[in-house]
């Protein structure tokens, strides 16, 4: 199996008494789908800030192949005066997209309209495609369907699971019962107080 991400032993704080990470690893490989779960400022998005470079561990190392990434507000993620068919053709070719779009409920039309015409749920799906036709190794989902209703989610999931023989995923989720459905492994990040209080994400759950 081809590893598609590699992370060793990192360790990461913003500030200098508060670590999220201490000793870290995780490993993905093509063909896998991780879950990372855990409460609200405990890092999960600073992991993929970390994994994107956009922040450098303190130690550790992390090698990673090609990345797209998804993100929780579709509207942060396009530019609002370009349509969104513009703002495909700039990052990637559109090659087979019309097979994708059929299977996102998507039309062509809302492909030539500007991001705040389109629903939250329409939007996202848009910046699903987009990811999927850039064919990364890695696929970065941040809560990717929390603007999509309940149905929908699966559905996509369903949808990106299909596409997923020749990547990694890692989704970083709140619903527990979609982690479960789709994911191979479950990461949990947990705040742990220790007696000089630094933070320290552990890893607990394993598949079930
Ligand atoms: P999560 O995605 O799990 O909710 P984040 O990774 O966004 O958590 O944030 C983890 C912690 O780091 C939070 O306490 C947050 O306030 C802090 N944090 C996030 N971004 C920054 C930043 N740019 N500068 C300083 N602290 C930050
Ligand atoms: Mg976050």
């Amino acid at each position: 199996m081809k590893s598609v991400l590699d992370i060793k032993n990192i360790s990461f704080g913003y500030t200098k008494d508060i670590f999220l990470f201490n000793e870290f690893s995780l490993s993905l490989n093509e063909g896998e789908i991780k879950a990372i779960v855990g409460p609200s400022g405990v890092g999960k998005s600073t992991l993929f800030e970390l994994i994107l470079g956009h922040r450098k561990p303190h130690v550790g190392s992390i090698r990673s192949m090609s990345i797209s990434q998804v993100f929780q507000d579709p509207y942060s993620s396009f530019h609002p005066t370009y349509t969104i068919r513009e703002q495909i053709n700039e990052v990637t070719s559109m090659e087979g997209y019309n097979v994708l779009l059929d299977q996102m409920g998507l039309e062509e039309s809302h492909l030539d309209t500007l991001p705040h015409k389109l629903s939250g749920g329409q939007l996202q799906r848009c910046s699903i495609l987009r990811a999927l036709l850039m064919k990364p190794k890695l696929l970065l989902l941040d809560e990717p369907t929390s603007a999509l209703d309940n149905l929908n989610q699966l559905d996509i999931m369903k949808l990106i699971i299909k596409h997923i023989k020749e990547m990694g995923v890692l989704l970083i989720t709140h619903d527990g019962d979609l982690a479960r459905w789709c994911a191979d492994e479950i990461i949990t990040l947990e705040n742990v107080e220790t007696d000089n209080s630094p933070i320290l994400p552990v890893t607990l759950s394993q598949k079930d």
